[in-house]
């Protein structure tokens, strides 16, 4: 891409906007920077990208400044259908994510994986797979690490695996990655994409532009990414927890890649079958990378999975508690509950997205989920889906850390309390961490008031044995 003498609008200043921004300046663009919240962290990365030469833009000046912009550097937290990308749009100018920038400027091969659910996890697995191999791979994209910044540590001799994400599909058109990984496909931000059918078609133009000399992995469990193989000229090679495929598989209780025995599923320590699932998109990807199987063996072995996707944090009077706040979708949270052994106390609820969680309910009807709390903005919602599909161990209780101190209560000894939320969290937090860290923090609480209650038991046997 050429970059001297355009001039460029990034528009959202989070990681990835700043990331575009220093990246697009150190190329000697000029390039005006706008964010729509006017706070302290805004303020600082607007200061920073000052001193580097960006100009920031106010908001009363905001379509102005854009005509004097050739290229809109659009935040993937922006919807294409925002007034600003329009205006681009109804200028015939042209509109890029910072991922798409990223993968232009790259000079390695890139493995690029999406999906409603799994993405980070098999990211993550790949990348230390591939560095268990004595590759320069790094985790990048939606991960956390913006690709534009990957660049130079990259190099020609580097793997970037890159997380997209669907917002950041939205803006995507010309990536071609060596390897797309597609592994489900599930209702998710429909009150972002309005539909499936546009969720669907999203999540397809990862593997459009691909060529007869780039490869696709696709699961061949979901009909709808099965149907991705018509889609791509790619050579596609698939991965299956149930059918002998072409590509990588499940068979006998061992992950299998092409009529050869790699590991055995009881060798990789995460729970739950989606994660067998996770793993076998992430062998057959560092299998095309050309990858031997005892750098997959020992990274598999030693994965310890990541935070707050189904991490055990400890318990309290028998107790487990158990923080998956990464479950954003109904999807993610009906496979923690298949995850989880034993009885279960499930917390649910947060920021709606727009789907039923009637599905949930009648996974929930089928495990071990012996009760459920409801909390957060969409607690109602929930509460009707409970209602129609017949499951009545419900409580509703709004605030989360009351909820919270609720389940633990409602729980007996050797039940787990599992967070699992099926709603996003921005409703009551800034994200699925912090959500996360909170539960974590009040289990601490928790266990804190049992050990002073066991302490002042003790105490008080003591007293009458005197
Ligand atoms: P993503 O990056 O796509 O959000 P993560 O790996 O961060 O995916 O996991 C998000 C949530 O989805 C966690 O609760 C996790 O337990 C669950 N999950 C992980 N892999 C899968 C999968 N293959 N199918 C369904 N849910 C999954």
């Amino acid at each position: 891409m050429y970059f001297e003498n355009q001039t460029f609008l990034v528009a959202g200043l989070s990681r990835s906007g700043i990331a575009a921004a220093e990246y697009l300046r150190g190329r000697g663009a000029e390039v005006f920077v706008f964010d729509d919240v006017e706070d302290k962290t805004v303020e600082e990365s607007s200061r920073r990208l000052m001193a580097l030469g960006c100009i920031p833009v106010k908001k009363d000046e905001l379509f102005e400044k854009a005509e004097m912009c050739d290229i809109l550097v659009l935040s993937p937290g922006i919807p294409v259908d925002h007034a600003l990308p329009v205006s681009f749009r109804r200028a015939g100018k042209r509109i890029i994510g910072e991922s798409e920038l990223g993968v232009l400027a790259l000079k390695c091969p890139v493995v690029a994986v999406t999906g409603t659910n799994g993405k980070t996890t098999t990211v993550t697995m790949l990348e230390s797979v591939l560095r268990a191999a004595g590759k320069n791979a790094i985790a990048c994209g939606n991960v956390g690490k913006p690709i534009t910044s990957c660049v130079k540590e990259l190099g020609e001799e580097g793997i970037a695996v890159a997380e997209i994400s669907s917002f950041q599909l939205e803006t995507l058109t010309s990536l071609r990655p060596h390897v797309s990984v597609v592994l489900n496909i599930s209702e998710d931000h429909l009150n972002r994409h309005y539909n499936m059918e546009n969720y669907i078609f999203l999540k397809s133009r990862l593997v459009k532009n691909s060529t007869e000399s780039e490869y696709c992995v696709l699961n061949y469990d979901d009909p709808v990414v099965r149907s991705f193989k018509d889609k791509t000229k790619a050579v596609v090679e698939w991965f299956s927890l149930k059918e002998k495929v072409e590509g990588a598989y499940l068979e006998n209780n061992w992950l299998c890649y092409n009529g050869e025995r790699v590991m055995s599923r009881d060798e990789l320590p995460l729970d739950g079958e989606h994660n067998t699932a996770n793993a076998l998109a992430a062998l057959a990807a560092a299998k095309i990378m050309g990858i031997g199987n005892a750098s997959i063996i020992a990274a598999f072995k030693s994965f310890r999975g990541i935070r707050h996707r189904l991490e055990k944090i400890g318990s309290v009077n028998g107790v487990n508690f158990i923080d998956d706040s990464k479950a954003t979708n109904v999807d993610s949270a009906i496979k923690a509950i298949q995850s989880v052994k034993g009885e279960t106390v499930l917390l649910v609820g947060g920021k709606d997205k727009g789907y039923s969680y009637e599905p949930l309910f009648e996974a929930i009807k089928k495990s071990g989920v012996v009760h459920t709390v409801l909390y957060g903005e969409n607690a109602f919602r929930i509460l009707d889906a409970a209602v129609k599909s017949g499951f009545t161990a419900v409580t509703l209780c709004r605030p989360f850390d009351l909820a919270v101190r609720v389940a633990y209560l409602t729980a007996k000894r050797g039940q787990s309390v599992l967070l699992s939320p099926a709603s996003a969290s921005f409703d009551a937090f800034k994200n699925y961490e912090e959500r996360g860290d909170k539960f974590r923090e009040i289990y601490k609480i928790l266990l804190k008031e049992r050990e002073n209650a066991d302490d002042l038991a003790g105490a008080t046997r003591e007293d009458t044995d005197e």
